[in-house]
């Protein structure tokens, strides 16, 4: 027996790799029925002026509503659609729930929409979106893209194109999880972006062990927006004290749960009133 104990090792092994490509096909073809049916639905969670909590828009957040395993988040199946290219067909979906929405509230407040980067890299994207948003009769300035460096650092000259041709039919970009990448200064002023969104990594730092750190980078992408006449959104606010030092580095607006949850009923999208 003690010869082939690497083979039984093997074996043990092949069977767990077996069990997890099993998983994943499993998964797969779960998600290509959903895709088919109405498995996938837009939640919407509040941003809010920091000051005095006034509602200015809303995030739209995937989530997918498995038969067997319940409310599922993006972090648990957007890997997956990644890898066999069905994510894209998901957020299509998400857009047209998010426009519809759009075109039916009498509000002001917009909705932002996540792209990833390949996504946005597709040579129809931003037509697609234009022509969506045309059809449901939605207003184009209450529509704002959420995508981060990856999206503009992969192909400088298609992501330019593609921001500008949004932003020439009204709409935005906002950066997302701002921090974490390269954020360099040299490139950023180059790209039409409306907003920077802190990522939440340093919003909960700013309370603890590593607020020094925390509060540094926070100063540093403040700067940054300044110096690009930008504003800024504080991703995961959870506390009020995050929300006050937020302020006080000079943050404008935040999001996180503190504001509220990501929520399916869809928000009134009421209009910020001055
Ligand atoms: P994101 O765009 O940075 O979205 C913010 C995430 O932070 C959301 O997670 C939200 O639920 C969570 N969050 C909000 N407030 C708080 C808070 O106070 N504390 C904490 N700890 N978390 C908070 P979610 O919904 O799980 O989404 C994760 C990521 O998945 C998103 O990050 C985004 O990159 C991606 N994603 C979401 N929806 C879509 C979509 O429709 N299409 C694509 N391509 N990606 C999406
Ligand atoms: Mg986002
Ligand atoms: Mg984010
Ligand atoms: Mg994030």
């Amino acid at each position: 027996r003690a010869k082939s104990t690497g083979r039984d090792r093997c074996a043990v092994f092949d069977e767990a790799m077996r069990e997890e490509a099993m998983r994943i096909l499993d998964l797969e073809a779960d998600l290509r029925r959903a895709i088919n049916g109405d498995g996938f639905v837009a939640f919407y969670q509040p941003i809010v002026r920091l000051d005095d909590r006034k509602v200015i828009g809303h995030e739209a957040l995937l989530r997918w509503r498995h038969e067997r395993r319940g409310l599922l988040l993006p972090a648990e199946f957007i890997g997956l659609g990644e890898d066999s290219g069905l994510i894209e067909e998901v957020d299509w979906l998400l857009y047209a729930q998010a426009i519809e929405h759009l075109a039916h509230d009498k509000g002001g407040g917009y909705i932002s929409v996540n792209v990833s980067p390949r996504h946005f890299l597709a040579n129809d994207f931003a037509d697609r979106l234009l022509r969506m948003i045309d059809r449901a009769g939605a207003d184009p300035h209450r529509l704002r893209i959420e995508i981060t460096e990856v999206a503009l650092l992969d192909d400088v000259p298609r992501a330019l194109r593609m921001l500008r041709t949004l932003r020439s039919h009204g709409v935005l970009a906002q950066l997302d999880d701002f921090g974490t990448g390269f954020s360099a200064l040299s490139y950023l002023h180059r790209f039409p972006i409306e907003c920077l969104k802190i990522d939440q990594s340093f919003v909960a730092g700013l309370i603890g062990e590593t607020q020094p750190e925390s509060v540094a980078v926070v100063r540093a992408i403040q700067a940054l927006a300044g110096t690009l006449g930008i504003h800024t959104i504080g991703e995961g606010v959870e506390t009020e004290a995050q929300r006050i030092a937020l302020r006080e580095l000079g943050c404008t607006y935040g999001q996180g749960f503190l504001f509220g949850q990501p929520a399916e009923v869809a928000p009134k999208l009421v209009a910020l009133t001055r």
